[in-house]
Protein backbone atom coordinates (compact mmCIF):
# COMPACT_ATOMS: atom_id res chain seq x y z
CA UNK A 1 0.00 0.00 0.00
CA UNK A 2 3.31 2.32 -0.88
CA UNK A 3 0.86 4.98 -2.55
CA UNK A 4 -1.95 5.99 -0.20
CA UNK A 5 -3.00 9.39 0.89
CA UNK A 6 -3.68 9.95 4.82
CA UNK A 7 -7.20 11.80 5.23
CA UNK A 8 -7.62 12.01 9.14
CA UNK A 9 -6.91 9.97 11.86
CA UNK A 10 -9.44 9.30 14.92
CA UNK A 11 -9.11 6.86 17.68
CA UNK A 12 -5.15 6.48 17.09
CA UNK A 13 -6.54 5.10 13.73
CA UNK A 14 -5.29 6.21 10.62
CA UNK A 15 -8.00 6.66 7.51
CA UNK A 16 -6.00 6.62 4.27
CA UNK A 17 -6.81 6.44 0.52
CA UNK A 18 -5.20 4.48 -1.89
CA UNK A 19 -4.43 6.45 -5.59
CA UNK A 20 -6.14 4.10 -7.23
CA UNK A 21 -9.77 4.95 -5.59
CA UNK A 22 -9.69 8.42 -7.96
CA UNK A 23 -10.63 5.45 -10.76
CA UNK A 24 -14.10 4.99 -8.83
CA UNK A 25 -14.67 8.27 -8.59
CA UNK A 26 -14.37 8.74 -12.51
CA UNK A 27 -16.26 5.44 -12.58
CA UNK A 28 -19.34 7.04 -10.60
CA UNK A 29 -19.29 10.47 -12.53
CA UNK A 30 -18.96 8.40 -15.74
CA UNK A 31 -21.45 5.82 -14.93
CA UNK A 32 -24.26 8.88 -13.81
CA UNK A 33 -24.05 10.90 -16.92
CA UNK A 34 -25.80 9.36 -19.12
CA UNK A 35 -29.53 9.97 -19.62
CA UNK A 36 -28.96 13.57 -17.41
CA UNK A 37 -30.31 16.77 -18.86
CA UNK A 38 -27.10 18.02 -17.20
CA UNK A 39 -24.62 15.49 -17.47
CA UNK A 40 -22.55 17.86 -15.89
CA UNK A 41 -25.02 18.02 -12.64
CA UNK A 42 -25.29 13.82 -13.30
CA UNK A 43 -21.43 13.11 -13.22
CA UNK A 44 -21.62 15.36 -9.89
CA UNK A 45 -24.46 13.41 -8.07
CA UNK A 46 -22.86 10.53 -9.32
CA UNK A 47 -19.39 11.58 -7.80
CA UNK A 48 -21.14 12.31 -4.46
CA UNK A 49 -23.09 8.77 -4.20
CA UNK A 50 -19.57 6.89 -4.91
CA UNK A 51 -18.02 9.30 -1.71
CA UNK A 52 -21.03 8.77 0.32
CA UNK A 53 -20.92 5.01 -0.62
CA UNK A 54 -17.03 4.76 0.54
CA UNK A 55 -18.34 6.92 4.20
CA UNK A 56 -20.58 3.69 4.42
CA UNK A 57 -17.68 1.44 3.76
CA UNK A 58 -15.52 3.43 6.24
CA UNK A 59 -18.37 3.17 8.91
CA UNK A 60 -18.15 -0.44 8.40
CA UNK A 61 -14.36 -0.78 8.82
CA UNK A 62 -14.77 0.99 12.17
CA UNK A 63 -17.49 -1.13 13.46
CA UNK A 64 -14.87 -3.99 12.97
CA UNK A 65 -11.90 -1.87 14.49
CA UNK A 66 -13.37 -0.68 17.57
CA UNK A 67 -14.41 -3.84 18.37
CA UNK A 68 -10.91 -4.98 17.77
CA UNK A 69 -9.70 -2.33 19.85
CA UNK A 70 -12.25 -3.22 23.01
CA UNK A 71 -10.35 -6.58 22.99
CA UNK A 72 -7.09 -5.13 22.79
CA UNK A 73 -6.08 -5.56 19.08
CA UNK A 74 -4.19 -2.54 17.73
CA UNK A 75 -5.60 -1.13 14.60
CA UNK A 76 -2.92 1.57 13.16
CA UNK A 77 -5.01 2.04 9.48
CA UNK A 78 -8.05 1.98 7.34
CA UNK A 79 -7.62 1.68 3.61
CA UNK A 80 -10.19 2.63 1.15
CA UNK A 81 -9.31 0.91 -1.96
CA UNK A 82 -11.64 0.81 -5.00
CA UNK A 83 -13.06 -2.88 -3.91
CA UNK A 84 -13.56 -1.44 -0.20
CA UNK A 85 -12.14 -0.74 3.24
CA UNK A 86 -8.98 -2.69 5.01
CA UNK A 87 -8.70 -2.50 8.37
CA UNK A 88 -5.46 -3.30 9.25
CA UNK A 89 -5.73 -5.61 12.36
CA UNK A 90 -1.86 -6.42 14.18
CA UNK A 91 -3.35 -9.89 14.73
CA UNK A 92 -6.35 -11.67 15.30
CA UNK A 93 -7.57 -12.38 18.89
CA UNK A 94 -7.13 -16.43 19.54
CA UNK A 95 -10.42 -16.63 21.43
CA UNK A 96 -13.47 -17.19 18.52
CA UNK A 97 -15.84 -15.63 19.86
CA UNK A 98 -13.98 -12.36 19.95
CA UNK A 99 -13.32 -13.14 16.47
CA UNK A 100 -16.94 -13.69 15.34
CA UNK A 101 -17.60 -10.38 17.33
CA UNK A 102 -15.14 -8.02 15.36
CA UNK A 103 -16.09 -9.89 12.03
CA UNK A 104 -19.74 -9.44 12.58
CA UNK A 105 -19.88 -5.99 13.67
CA UNK A 106 -18.89 -4.60 10.13
CA UNK A 107 -22.18 -5.72 8.74
CA UNK A 108 -24.35 -4.52 11.72
CA UNK A 109 -22.94 -1.40 11.19
CA UNK A 110 -24.53 -1.23 7.63
CA UNK A 111 -27.63 -2.88 8.65
CA UNK A 112 -27.72 0.00 11.47
CA UNK A 113 -27.36 2.89 8.59
CA UNK A 114 -29.86 1.36 6.36
CA UNK A 115 -32.50 1.34 9.18
CA UNK A 116 -31.72 5.14 10.11
CA UNK A 117 -31.33 6.06 6.66
CA UNK A 118 -35.05 4.30 5.74
CA UNK A 119 -37.39 6.37 7.78
CA UNK A 120 -35.05 9.75 6.40
CA UNK A 121 -36.07 8.54 2.64
CA UNK A 122 -39.97 8.42 3.62
CA UNK A 123 -39.73 11.67 5.49
CA UNK A 124 -38.12 13.46 2.21
CA UNK A 125 -40.16 12.14 -0.06
CA UNK A 126 -43.12 13.63 2.39
CA UNK A 127 -41.05 16.95 1.76
CA UNK A 128 -40.46 16.75 -1.89
CA UNK A 129 -43.30 17.70 -4.70
CA UNK A 130 -43.54 14.08 -6.06
CA UNK A 131 -45.49 13.38 -2.81
CA UNK A 132 -48.37 15.31 -4.12
CA UNK A 133 -48.26 13.80 -7.41
CA UNK A 134 -47.97 10.09 -6.75
CA UNK A 135 -48.56 8.38 -3.80
CA UNK A 136 -45.72 6.95 -1.29
CA UNK A 137 -44.86 3.40 -2.43
CA UNK A 138 -41.71 1.38 -2.74
CA UNK A 139 -41.64 1.60 -6.95
CA UNK A 140 -42.33 5.22 -6.65
CA UNK A 141 -39.38 5.24 -4.06
CA UNK A 142 -37.11 3.41 -6.57
CA UNK A 143 -38.16 5.26 -9.47
CA UNK A 144 -36.84 8.17 -7.89
CA UNK A 145 -33.28 6.80 -7.67
CA UNK A 146 -33.12 6.97 -11.17
CA UNK A 147 -32.60 10.78 -11.16
CA UNK A 148 -30.79 13.05 -8.59
CA UNK A 149 -32.80 13.82 -6.04
CA UNK A 150 -32.39 13.80 -1.95
CA UNK A 151 -34.78 10.98 -2.13
CA UNK A 152 -33.23 9.06 -4.43
CA UNK A 153 -30.04 9.65 -3.06
CA UNK A 154 -31.28 8.13 0.80
CA UNK A 155 -33.08 5.23 -0.62
CA UNK A 156 -29.83 4.29 -3.17
CA UNK A 157 -27.82 4.22 -0.02
CA UNK A 158 -30.41 2.25 1.87
CA UNK A 159 -30.57 -0.46 -0.47
CA UNK A 160 -26.37 -0.21 -0.93
CA UNK A 161 -25.80 -0.85 3.00
CA UNK A 162 -28.25 -3.80 2.87
CA UNK A 163 -26.55 -4.93 -0.37
CA UNK A 164 -22.86 -4.25 1.72
CA UNK A 165 -24.04 -6.28 4.77
CA UNK A 166 -25.46 -8.96 2.84
CA UNK A 167 -22.52 -9.92 0.63
CA UNK A 168 -19.81 -9.24 3.42
CA UNK A 169 -21.69 -11.81 5.30
CA UNK A 170 -21.21 -14.65 2.71
CA UNK A 171 -18.85 -17.85 3.68
CA UNK A 172 -15.86 -16.10 1.65
CA UNK A 173 -12.64 -16.43 4.19
CA UNK A 174 -10.95 -13.80 4.44
CA UNK A 175 -14.50 -11.86 4.47
CA UNK A 176 -16.54 -11.21 6.93
CA UNK A 177 -18.95 -13.83 6.26
CA UNK A 178 -15.88 -17.04 6.22
CA UNK A 179 -14.87 -15.48 9.55
CA UNK A 180 -17.86 -15.64 11.41
CA UNK A 181 -17.92 -18.90 9.12
CA UNK A 182 -13.75 -19.96 10.73
CA UNK A 183 -14.99 -18.89 14.54
CA UNK A 184 -17.85 -20.55 14.77
CA UNK A 185 -16.31 -23.67 13.33
CA UNK A 186 -13.01 -22.87 16.10
CA UNK A 187 -15.77 -23.77 18.65
CA UNK A 188 -15.72 -26.94 17.87
CA UNK A 189 -12.73 -27.75 16.33
CA UNK A 190 -8.64 -27.16 16.69
CA UNK A 191 -7.81 -23.41 14.72
CA UNK A 192 -5.93 -25.22 12.01
CA UNK A 193 -8.65 -27.19 11.17
CA UNK A 194 -11.12 -24.65 10.91
CA UNK A 195 -9.17 -22.37 9.35
CA UNK A 196 -8.73 -24.87 6.30
CA UNK A 197 -12.49 -25.72 6.05
CA UNK A 198 -13.16 -21.47 5.87
CA UNK A 199 -10.06 -21.36 3.29
CA UNK A 200 -11.71 -23.91 1.37
CA UNK A 201 -15.73 -22.64 1.38
CA UNK A 202 -13.91 -19.72 0.46
CA UNK A 203 -12.03 -20.57 -2.56
CA UNK A 204 -15.64 -22.23 -3.74
CA UNK A 205 -17.17 -18.67 -3.48
CA UNK A 206 -14.28 -17.49 -4.69
CA UNK A 207 -14.35 -19.36 -8.44
CA UNK A 208 -17.98 -18.46 -8.52
CA UNK A 209 -17.43 -14.92 -7.62
CA UNK A 210 -14.93 -14.80 -10.37
CA UNK A 211 -17.37 -16.99 -13.24
CA UNK A 212 -20.21 -14.11 -12.04
CA UNK A 213 -17.46 -11.64 -13.03
CA UNK A 214 -16.36 -12.69 -16.43
CA UNK A 215 -20.18 -13.10 -17.46
CA UNK A 216 -20.67 -9.36 -16.23
CA UNK A 217 -17.27 -8.14 -17.61
CA UNK A 218 -19.23 -5.12 -19.16
CA UNK A 219 -21.34 -4.73 -15.69
CA UNK A 220 -18.93 -4.11 -12.90
CA UNK A 221 -17.47 -7.90 -13.55
CA UNK A 222 -13.76 -6.36 -13.06
CA UNK A 223 -14.08 -5.47 -9.47
CA UNK A 224 -15.60 -8.98 -8.78
CA UNK A 225 -13.07 -10.49 -10.35
CA UNK A 226 -10.44 -8.89 -8.15
CA UNK A 227 -12.19 -9.55 -5.07
CA UNK A 228 -12.15 -13.36 -6.27
CA UNK A 229 -8.74 -12.65 -6.47
CA UNK A 230 -8.43 -11.46 -3.05
CA UNK A 231 -10.26 -13.80 -1.58
CA UNK A 232 -8.39 -16.75 -3.28
CA UNK A 233 -5.14 -15.68 -2.17
CA UNK A 234 -5.61 -13.66 0.79
CA UNK A 235 -7.33 -17.22 2.45
CA UNK A 236 -4.34 -19.20 1.05
CA UNK A 237 -1.85 -16.87 2.74
CA UNK A 238 -3.69 -16.83 6.09
CA UNK A 239 -4.40 -20.81 6.20
CA UNK A 240 -0.53 -20.71 5.77
CA UNK A 241 0.34 -18.12 8.47
CA UNK A 242 -2.19 -19.98 11.26
CA UNK A 243 -0.41 -24.14 10.03
CA UNK A 244 3.15 -22.11 10.83
CA UNK A 245 2.15 -20.34 14.06
CA UNK A 246 0.43 -24.05 14.76
CA UNK A 247 3.64 -25.55 14.70
CA UNK A 248 5.12 -22.65 16.42
CA UNK A 249 3.18 -23.04 19.53
CA UNK A 250 4.29 -26.78 20.24
CA UNK A 251 8.28 -25.60 20.84
CA UNK A 252 9.58 -24.09 23.91
CA UNK A 253 11.51 -21.21 23.75
CA UNK A 254 13.86 -22.92 25.95
CA UNK A 255 14.21 -26.02 22.87
CA UNK A 256 14.86 -23.55 20.86
CA UNK A 257 18.02 -21.67 22.62
CA UNK A 258 21.62 -22.18 21.08
CA UNK A 259 23.69 -22.03 24.20
CA UNK A 260 26.93 -22.08 22.68
CA UNK A 261 25.92 -18.65 20.70
CA UNK A 262 28.71 -16.18 21.04
CA UNK A 263 28.90 -13.00 23.08
CA UNK A 264 30.00 -9.43 22.49
CA UNK A 265 31.10 -7.02 24.94
CA UNK A 266 30.49 -3.58 24.96
CA UNK A 267 34.48 -2.67 25.40
CA UNK A 268 35.30 -4.62 22.34
CA UNK A 269 36.02 -3.19 18.73
CA UNK A 270 33.87 -3.87 15.67
CA UNK A 271 37.04 -5.45 14.29
CA UNK A 272 36.21 -8.13 16.77
CA UNK A 273 32.96 -8.55 15.33
CA UNK A 274 34.34 -9.21 12.01
CA UNK A 275 36.47 -11.80 13.34
CA UNK A 276 33.28 -13.73 14.91
CA UNK A 277 30.96 -13.27 11.60
CA UNK A 278 33.53 -14.32 9.29
CA UNK A 279 34.50 -17.48 11.48
CA UNK A 280 30.62 -18.53 12.26
CA UNK A 281 27.19 -18.89 10.89
CA UNK A 282 25.97 -16.70 13.96
CA UNK A 283 24.62 -13.53 12.42
CA UNK A 284 23.43 -11.66 15.53
CA UNK A 285 25.17 -11.06 18.19
CA UNK A 286 24.06 -10.23 21.83
CA UNK A 287 26.09 -7.33 23.70
CA UNK A 288 26.97 -7.37 27.65
CA UNK A 289 28.62 -5.04 29.81
CA UNK A 290 31.56 -6.12 31.91
CA UNK A 291 29.10 -6.64 34.85
CA UNK A 292 27.55 -9.34 32.74
CA UNK A 293 24.01 -7.50 31.94
CA UNK A 294 22.54 -7.57 28.48
CA UNK A 295 23.33 -4.23 26.77
CA UNK A 296 22.13 -4.14 23.34
CA UNK A 297 22.51 -6.48 19.86
CA UNK A 298 24.66 -6.24 16.86
CA UNK A 299 23.18 -7.78 13.75
CA UNK A 300 24.69 -8.22 10.67
CA UNK A 301 23.17 -5.75 8.32
CA UNK A 302 24.22 -3.12 11.97
CA UNK A 303 27.60 -4.46 11.29
CA UNK A 304 28.01 -3.59 7.86
CA UNK A 305 26.04 -0.17 8.66
CA UNK A 306 29.01 0.35 11.44
CA UNK A 307 32.18 -0.91 9.40
CA UNK A 308 30.84 1.88 6.49
CA UNK A 309 29.90 4.45 8.44
CA UNK A 310 32.31 4.27 11.43
CA UNK A 311 34.99 1.87 10.45
CA UNK A 312 36.10 -1.21 12.15
CA UNK A 313 37.77 0.69 15.10
CA UNK A 314 34.37 1.81 16.19
CA UNK A 315 32.98 0.55 19.70
CA UNK A 316 30.20 -1.98 19.64
CA UNK A 317 28.32 0.02 22.05
CA UNK A 318 28.46 2.69 19.49
CA UNK A 319 26.74 0.96 16.84
CA UNK A 320 24.94 -1.81 18.55
CA UNK A 321 20.88 -2.02 19.04
CA UNK A 322 19.95 -0.84 22.33
CA UNK A 323 18.38 -3.46 25.01
CA UNK A 324 15.26 -1.03 24.92
CA UNK A 325 14.45 -1.61 21.56
CA UNK A 326 14.70 -5.44 21.87
CA UNK A 327 11.51 -7.28 22.55
CA UNK A 328 11.71 -9.67 25.57
CA UNK A 329 10.10 -13.61 26.28
CA UNK A 330 10.25 -16.17 28.92
CA UNK A 331 12.03 -19.69 28.40
CA UNK A 332 8.38 -20.92 29.15
CA UNK A 333 6.76 -19.07 26.21
CA UNK A 334 6.36 -20.82 23.04
CA UNK A 335 7.80 -19.92 19.90
CA UNK A 336 4.61 -18.41 18.18
CA UNK A 337 4.65 -16.11 21.14
CA UNK A 338 8.12 -14.72 20.26
CA UNK A 339 7.14 -14.62 16.74
CA UNK A 340 4.12 -12.65 17.51
CA UNK A 341 6.37 -10.21 19.44
CA UNK A 342 8.78 -9.74 15.83
CA UNK A 343 5.80 -9.31 14.52
CA UNK A 344 4.65 -6.45 16.43
CA UNK A 345 7.88 -4.78 16.58
CA UNK A 346 9.62 -5.37 13.51
CA UNK A 347 12.36 -6.79 15.56
CA UNK A 348 14.33 -9.77 14.05
CA UNK A 349 15.37 -10.89 17.66
CA UNK A 350 13.68 -11.65 20.87
CA UNK A 351 15.93 -11.35 23.89
CA UNK A 352 15.11 -14.47 26.60
CA UNK A 353 15.25 -13.56 29.94
CA UNK A 354 14.08 -15.26 33.13
CA UNK A 355 14.47 -13.26 36.67
CA UNK A 356 16.56 -10.69 35.14
CA UNK A 357 18.97 -12.81 33.83
CA UNK A 358 19.75 -13.38 30.19
CA UNK A 359 19.87 -16.38 28.74
CA UNK A 360 19.95 -16.03 24.60
CA UNK A 361 18.54 -14.70 22.13
CA UNK A 362 16.27 -15.88 19.52
CA UNK A 363 16.84 -14.83 15.71
CA UNK A 364 13.60 -14.67 13.34
CA UNK A 365 16.24 -17.06 11.29
CA UNK A 366 15.86 -19.51 14.28
CA UNK A 367 12.12 -19.31 13.83
CA UNK A 368 12.65 -19.99 9.96
CA UNK A 369 14.63 -23.21 10.63
CA UNK A 370 12.13 -24.56 12.71
CA UNK A 371 9.73 -23.44 9.30
CA UNK A 372 12.46 -26.05 7.38
CA UNK A 373 12.73 -28.50 9.25
CA UNK A 374 9.80 -29.06 11.84
CA UNK A 375 7.12 -27.39 9.32
CA UNK A 376 8.15 -29.67 5.97
CA UNK A 377 7.46 -32.47 7.80
CA UNK A 378 4.22 -31.55 9.36
CA UNK A 379 2.60 -29.73 6.98
CA UNK A 380 3.31 -31.65 3.41
CA UNK A 381 0.94 -29.42 1.30
CA UNK A 382 2.87 -26.44 2.66
CA UNK A 383 5.85 -24.90 0.66
CA UNK A 384 8.34 -25.16 3.26
CA UNK A 385 10.43 -22.07 2.97
CA UNK A 386 10.39 -18.93 1.32
CA UNK A 387 13.78 -17.79 2.74
CA UNK A 388 14.22 -15.62 5.81
CA UNK A 389 11.44 -13.06 6.22
CA UNK A 390 9.72 -11.40 9.23
CA UNK A 391 5.91 -12.14 9.66
CA UNK A 392 3.35 -10.25 8.38
CA UNK A 393 2.04 -7.84 11.13
CA UNK A 394 -1.27 -7.12 9.75
CA UNK A 395 -4.25 -9.01 9.38
CA UNK A 396 -6.17 -7.53 6.44
CA UNK A 397 -9.89 -7.54 6.47
CA UNK A 398 -11.84 -6.72 3.28
CA UNK A 399 -14.69 -4.81 2.57
CA UNK A 400 -16.36 -5.51 -0.96
CA UNK A 401 -18.32 -2.66 -2.84
ZN1 LIG B 1 -15.92 -6.13 6.96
Amino acid sequence: MGTSLTLFKVFGIEVRVHWSFILILIYGAFSATGGQINPILGALYGILVILLLFVCVTLHEFGHALVAKYYNVNVPSITLLPIGGVASLERMPDKPLEEFLIAIAGPLVNFALAVLLLPLAFLAYNFSPQSSVAPLSISNLFAMTQTPSLVGLLVNLTVTNIGLALFNLLPAFPMDGGRILRALLAMGMSYVQATRIAVLVGRLMAVLFAVWGILNASNGGILMLLIAFFIYVGGGSEREAVESRAVLKNILVSQALTPSAQRLYTSELVSRAVDLIMSSYQTDYPVMDLGGTFVGVLTRARLIYALHTNGADARIVDVMIPAAEVPTCSPRDNLSSVWEKMAETGSRDVAIKEGGNFLGLITIDDINEVFQVIGAAMTKSVPSNKGPQLPSNNTPETTGV
